[in-house]
């Protein structure tokens, strides 16, 4: 397998991809901040309003904030997050739109609401994810506009016109703000989580190491990494706590390399490290190194350990694909002799 054509989105579907799935497990920060601030202004307004729009709103209120606030504990734990997900914001479109029909259908001013769940749901789907999302909003549109009085719409159209194209107004930019922001990420050659070089910069500084071992005819070696048992941390205590986990791995591997030693993250859990001119008894023992920094202590509470692979070109001969599959092969005996220890490509 090539360094670049790893395909770092085997479980994309068609809801979510390797894109937005991080921003769709993202619900602490900055992203929850702003979502309290925004259920307490939408309350305050209810509260307000309560002379005017009555009791109902105010009423369906906790299940639309429930539903969110429920999907956030179940995504923590589920394979299938933007399912958990898909399915609080639909409740909350629904409910939303049932709020609306219970306060003058076409004259309700709820009707807007419902672009701001559209604006949640930008960034957290696919373009076709989120299509289907506008595609609900609208049908839910109908329902709460025609549904409740049929001649004040045809009367009136612009009553239902202006929050259509509200809605369809931020899906759209949003939807183009979010794949510019892809598009420059794919620039960008740093691990967001971990701050270490990514698959990238690692396919671009192992053609330099190609180069360079054909002029010098020097050796380098991959220490493959991959940590042991992983889905089990997501698992047993959520996404959360794995990607802490990951953070921390990457702060013992840079305390325990050397300044000139370049760590990379390739996605998941999986971390590389390239040694030019290193004999196979070094990288054995760098990788021996990194072993014993991740599994001498545990990491929350928790024992974390790693199996390593590690490879070691020919004098003169690097290529970085053919090294690394060679220490992903390494890798893959270490786990199946049992996990927690370093096997180097014969
Ligand atoms: P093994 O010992 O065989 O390597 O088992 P494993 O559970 O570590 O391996 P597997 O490849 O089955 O699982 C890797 C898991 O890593 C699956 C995926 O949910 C998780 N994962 C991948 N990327 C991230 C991430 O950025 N953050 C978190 N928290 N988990 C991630
Ligand atoms: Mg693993
Ligand atoms: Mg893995």
């Amino acid at each position: 397998m090539a360094v670049d054509a790893l395909d770092p989105a085997a479980d994309d579907t068609w809801l979510v991809d390797h894109a937005v799935r991080a921003r769709l497990h993202q619900v602490d920060g900055r992203p929850r901040t702003a979502r309290q601030i925004n259920f307490a202004l939408q309350l305050l307004v209810l509260i307000a309003c309560v002379g005017e729009l009555g009791w109902w709103p105010l009423a369906l209120s906790p299940v639309a904030v429930g539903a969110f606030l429920a999907a956030d504990r179940l995504m923590a734990r589920t394979d299938h997050a933007e399912l958990v997900y898909a399915a609080a914001w639909s409740i909350a479109q629904a409910t939303i739109a049932g709020a609306a029909a219970a306060t003058g259908g076409p004259d309700s001013p709820l009707l807007l609401w419902l672009a701001i769940t559209v604006a949640a749901g930008v960034g957290r789907f696919t373009p076709r994810g989120l299509a289907a999302g506008v595609v609900l909003t609208l049908a839910l549109l109908c329902a709460a506009t025609f549904g409740v009085d049929s001649g004040r719409v045809l009367e009136a159209p612009y009553l239902l016109a202006f929050p259509m194209s509200l809605v369809l107004g931020i899906a759209l930019v949003g939807s183009a703000l979010m794949r510019s922001e892809v598009e420059h990420r794919a620039d960008a050659i740093v691990d967001p989580l971990t701050q270490m070089l990514n698959r990238k910069a690692l396919a671009a500084r192992g053609r330099e190491l190609a180069l360079q071992s054909e002029v010098s005819g020097r050796p380098v070696g991959v220490v493959l990494g991959d940590l042991d048992h992983f889905k089990a941390i997501n698992d047993a205590d959520g996404h959360q706590a794995g990607d802490a986990v990951l953070r921390e791995i990457a702060y013992r591997w840079r305390t325990a390399l050397r300044a000139y030693d370049l760590a990379y993250r390739l996605g998941g859990e999986e971390f590389v490290v390239l040694l030019p001119g290193a004999t196979e008894d070094e990288a054995r023992g760098l990788a021996e190194k990194l072993r014993r920094a991740i599994a001498a202590e545990p990491i929350a509470g928790r024992t974390v350990t790693m199996s390593f692979g590690v490879a070691v070109s020919g004098a003169g001969g690097f290529d970085v694909d053919t090294q690394y599959r060679r220490a992903d092969e390494a890798l893959y005996m270490a786990k199946h002799a049992g996990r927690d220890r370093v096997i180097v490509a014969g």
